[in-house]
């Protein structure tokens, strides 16, 4: 009881700071009393700070209570089949450092868990050097994550089953600190509804885009994983099975259209000339100052796959009824080129008048590290409290 009651002042505190004990107790319903022992058990526990002095309402001085951001990190790591995004933000959401690293991590397992350690314990002594301790530490994985952190299936980076979670907690070396695995399209989401332009909206979508697509999604404010954790693997959705060949074995499945290496085959066919491509970024600025100079053959690209990703998201709509879909990861650079053809294909699919609009996210690059790093929040203010020193 005491726990939740912890959790509410904590959540009232994010949501409204800086706020008084009064604000507090009036809006919460619990009495002014417990708000001061729960407040001073928050500010022993360095959750909460005093900011000073203001007058209330009835002219009496109270003092302000906001989040505490010093003492405090967690981190998120977003692995991609070529690069690697490191966050690591404070309690207060504001981010402290925001690495990338172009790494394809298509090798054996092994290494690749050896690279997303050394990066964890890179970004780990970072922040633990400026005085912080580690709330969390959790892992984006482009593909299937079981509930128990397993990675089930993740094709673009070549893993078979493997148990992530367990092999990271081993190189790092068992570290007080908690460890997590999830769906990379899932952390992306949850990245937009606690700090995203589209925040507190309890229905929405984050399509994240990359060298597979995948789709993050909030029903009634909770994430929806489905039975086995498949919900929102909408990569091999099937748009014409005469379609281009898929990395699946099958024809004409969306990642065969709108994933980045369909993208930049079709929009920059010179590429292929160069060998394999081994990071995605210098590709993807290249079609934006083609597509901005107004190349035919980028923007006609561009066009068509912002037409087939508006097929998906008609279905999106049609199935789930969010409030917003939100194009995110290698959409969002694009977005200016896609989301024109994404609102034509909508329209002539979707019969409801009064369906979700289509949005861009905010969050830039590392989407689902961010949400990484805010799952640790979520955890506390789930009642994962760090403990008192
Ligand atoms: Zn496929």
């Amino acid at each position: 009881m005491r726990t939740t009651n912890l959790t509410v002042v904590l959540r009232y505190v994010r949501a409204h700071a800086p706020c008084s004990r009064a604000d507090i107790a009036a809006s919460t319903g619990l009495n002014k009393a417990t708000v001061s022992s729960l407040v001073t058990d928050l500010l022993e526990r360095r959750l909460l700070r005093e900011t000073g002095l203001v007058a209330n309402r009835i002219g009496r001085p109270a003092t302000m209570l906001t989040l505490e951001s010093r003492p405090y990190a967690a981190v998120g790591i977003e692995v991609a089949a070529d690069h690697m995004t490191a966050v690591a933000i404070d309690l207060a959401g504001e981010r402290l450092l925001s690495w990338r690293r172009a790494s394809p991590l298509t090798g054996p397992p092994g290494k690749a868990v050896a690279a997303v350690a050394a990066l964890a314990g890179r970004v780990v002594g970072k922040v633990t050097g400026q005085g912080r301790q580690i709330l969390g530490l959790t892992v984006a994985v482009p593909g299937l994550v079981a509930a128990d952190d397993t990675v089930r299936f993740a094709p673009h980076v070549g893993w078979p089953e493997l148990d992530l979670r367990a092999q990271l907690v081993k190189a790092l070396r068992r570290p007080a600190y908690d460890v997590a695995v999830d769906n990379d399209a899932n952390l992306a989401a949850l990245a937009e509804q606690r700090d995203g332009g589209y925040a507190d909206i309890p229905d929405l979508v984050h399509l994240l885009g990359g060298v597979g697509v995948g789709a993050g999604i909030i029903v009634e404010g909770r994430p929806l994983r489905g039975g086995h954790g498949r919900a929102g693997q909408i990569g091999h959705l099937q748009l014409d099975p005469g379609g281009p060949e898929c990395g699946c074995g099958r024809r004409g499945c969306l990642d065969a259209y709108v994933g980045l290496p369909a993208l930049v085959r079709r929009a920059l066919p010179d590429t292929a000339a160069d060998g394999p491509v081994v990071d995605y970024a210098p590709e993807i600025e290249r079609i934006v100052a083609l597509a901005g100079a107004g190349d035919a053959t980028v923007t006609g690209a561009l066009a068509e796959a912002g037409a087939r990703l508006g097929h998906a998201v008609a279905t999106l709509l049609d199935l789930l009824d969010p409030r917003v879909v939100l194009l995110g990861g290698s959409f969002a650079p694009l977005a200016p080129w896609l989301l024109p053809a994404v609102e034509a294909e909508v329209g002539a699919r979707v019969t409801t008048p009064d369906a979700g609009r289509i949005a861009v996210s905010t969050l830039g690059p590392g989407a689902a590290a961010v949400g990484g790093a805010a799952r640790a929040l979520d955890r506390v203010e789930a009642g994962h409290l760090p403990a008192l020193p």
